[in-house]
């Protein structure tokens, strides 16, 4: 029987426990589905695609759309099927054997499984207690690990903190390599790196996003990055020949067009944010502060398993981070509905009385 590569079968793979529950609130997908009409227009355009043919490899349209709604230019613009696969792009192009990344934990998993998955070693720094970057780390990781890749995700999943724009500058000044900033919550937060991405000087950074949480597109695996044009031109290399396909191409251009209804939802999820936290702090769990669609807490008497067992027999699914690495006995809760926020709020205070 052949054995997979070595390194591959002493990896643990990623999971994410799915229960059948009422209210769900374990994934930061969107609470709503996309507006009606994009639906009904994606509905009619796609009977307007060549199907025996392969789509636009360039992704032109998609591009230009993107590139329009953030003031940057079409050659700036990576799509790829989901932003972990613009991730796995970057590490396969800037990573891979003998090359290694660093990333500050606790921080989003795919980061460093990706970098696994594509041969990069991993170095891990930290981050403080309350889980912002620590620029003292950061400068011994760099320093001492010397890598091609600087994971940040701002926020940062899943403690849903916003890295101050110092962190930012400071990484990208003192960086060997590539700085890559993970913004798939980018529209819940107050700022973003993308205005600094740039052609002029040697500036290496690159702003991942997804079409996953804000355009209500998880279904869609749609995510892109905004880079020098030089760092996209060496990703196109690497993704494989027309990886994207032609309907997804066509619903991210439509989202776009939807972009009022859009920010009204973020606006309304980012109100629902604070109602949450407003909530939980009424109750016996810590809480740290978001700027995303989600928020993590911890149960201050309780044990955290428990508690998800808890919320779980009473039909609401969060996420267990219980048992994560300097995570003991948190719980990550998505920003839902104000119904489902409800009835996440009053099944924690039953299981917490
Ligand atoms: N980055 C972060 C920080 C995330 O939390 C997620 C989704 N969980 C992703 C990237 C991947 O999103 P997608 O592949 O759906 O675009």
């Amino acid at each position: 029987m052949i054995e997979p590569r070595a390194d591959v079968a002493l990896m643990p793979g990623y999971h994410s426990a799915q229960v059948e529950v009422k209210v769900r609130l374990n994934t930061n997908e969107a609470p709503e589905p996309p507006p009606a009409a994009f639906t009904e227009r994606l509905a009619e355009e796609l009977h307007r695609i060549d199907w025996h043919r392969y789509p636009d490899r360039a992704a032109g349209e998609l591009r230009a759309a993107i590139a329009d709604l953030h003031g940057v230019s079409s050659a700036q613009v990576f799509v790829a099927n989901g932003s972990n696969e613009v991730l796995q792009t970057l590490c396969l192009t800037y990573g891979g054997a003998g090359r290694t990344a660093a990333v500050f934990e606790p921080t989003y998993a795919l980061h460093s499984h990706i970098a696994r998955i594509t041969g990069t070693g991993v170095i891990v720094g930290t981050r403080r207690e309350d889980f912002t970057i620590d620029l003292d780390e950061v400068g011994r990781v760099l320093r001492d690990g010397n890598p091609e890749i600087t994971f940040l995700c701002s926020p940062n999943n899943p403690s849903g903190t916003v890295d101050p724009p110092t962190v930012t500058e400071t990484v990208l000044a003192t960086a060997p390599g590539l700085v890559v900033v993970d913004e798939a919550y980018g529209q819940f937060a107050p700022r973003s790196a993308i205005g600094d991405v740039s052609d002029d000087g040697h500036r290496d950074l690159v702003v991942v996003r997804t079409f996953s949480k804000t355009w209500s597109m998880a279904a869609a695996r749609l995510g892109y990055c905004v880079a020098p044009q030089r760092i996209v031109a060496q990703l196109e290399k690497v993704v494989l020949p027309y990886h994207l396909d032609a309907m997804k191409q066509v619903a991210g251009r439509l989202a776009l067009e939807y972009r009022a209804e859009m920010d009204a939802r973020v606006s309304a999820i980012v109100e629902e944010r604070g109602r949450l936290a407003a909530g939980l702090a009424d109750l016996p769990v810590d809480v740290w502060p978001s700027g995303a669609n989600f928020i993590l807490f911890r149960p201050r008497a309780t044990d955290g398993e428990a508690v998800w067992q808890g919320l779980v027999d009473r039909s609401v699914l969060v996420r267990n981070c219980a048992s994560w690495p300097r995570l003991d006995g948190c719980l990550r809760v998505t920003v839902g509905t104000p119904a489902e926020n409800d009835a996440f709020l009053a099944a924690l205070a039953e299981v917490l009385s």
